[in-house]
């Protein structure tokens, strides 16, 4: 007499050997109808005809972040006014990529369309046999929805993200915004009405002034404070004396930029005093 247990234990092991049959013959005829959809269907002939005349182009991100070491400056730049400095270099290729995206948006709707014309469902090149057509034409329209390509990207947006951190990097503060497509055009737009490198548009302008002030993070402050010696390059006063100031050798609104060689330390007085002049004490 085998014990209870061990009856049990015989039982649930035949069950799961009867279950793995079953399961085995499910999926080698399930590949047999597989296999012959793949070699004879007539709608999965024409989807592979009309996916090799369709490629899209991929999604490329233009998304901008920076991160100020320095709150009054990351108070002082908004997510637009990051924007719209990076679109004086950028805008010519995020607008080559917006128009790939919309080229998508065109060419993946004729797709669509193109595979909603696909209707021949049931129709082989070969004798099916002793295949049930039904389910040769369940196994077609499975494996037409696997092999339809995915869809692209057909919509473009452009997010900013502003962070603030500690000027050993530690982020504390975030802000964020999204631009779509009509507000990067607006945009760009306002900032091609110029003359002469200047930008007629006053807030444009000064958008792109507040950008490139907050620049200089705190980190480039002192790393010019040292190595001007901690002292104003025009009257030589030093920090224990004075309050020190980073200037614009060639000043932001004449177009000056944030770089090391037009950076320079002045006290406030000196600093005023320069106003906007074109001077280089160093
Ligand atoms: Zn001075």
């Amino acid at each position: 007499m085998l014990s209870p247990v061990i009856c049990v234990i015989i039982a649930i092991a035949t069950a799961l050997v009867f279950l793995g049959v079953i399961f085995l013959i499910r999926h080698l005829i399930q590949r047999k109808y597989n296999n012959f959809v793949l070699q004879n269907s007539i709608c999965l002939k024409q989807l592979n005809e009309i996916n090799q005349r369709y490629s899209f182009y991929p999604y490329k991100s233009f998304d901008q972040c920076h991160t100020y070491d320095n709150e009054k400056m990351y108070d002082t730049v908004s997510c637009t006014d990051y924007l719209i400095y990076q679109l004086q270099f950028k805008s010519k290729r995020i607008f080559s990529q917006i128009t790939k995206i919309s080229e998508n948006k065109k060419q993946y709707s004729n797709y669509l369309n193109e595979i909603k014309a696909i209707t021949q469902f049931g129709q082989f090149q070969a004798p099916i046999g002793m295949l049930k057509l039904d389910n040769l034409i369940k196994t077609e329209e499975r494996l037409l929805k696997v092999n339809t390509l995915c869809a692209p990207a057909t919509q473009f947006n452009l997010t900013v993200t502003l962070y603030c951190s500690t000027i050993d990097g530690r982020i504390y503060d975030k802000k964020s915004e999204c631009f779509s497509v009509n507000d990067l055009f607006t945009l760009s737009r306002r900032l091609n009405n110029k003359s002469v490198g200047f930008y007629n548009d006053r807030e444009i302008w000064d958008a792109i002034c507040r950008v490139e002030r907050g620049r200089v993070s705190n980190k480039m402050r002192f790393s010019i404070y040292e190595r001007d010696g901690y002292r104003c390059c025009k009257c030589g006063i030093s920090a224990s004396f004075a309050q020190l100031e980073i200037d614009h050798i060639l000043p932001i609104a004449k177009g000056g930029k944030t770089v090391y060689e037009n950076l320079q330390t002045l006290c406030h007085k000196c600093n005023v005093e320069k106003g906007v002049s074109h001077i280089k004490y160093r």
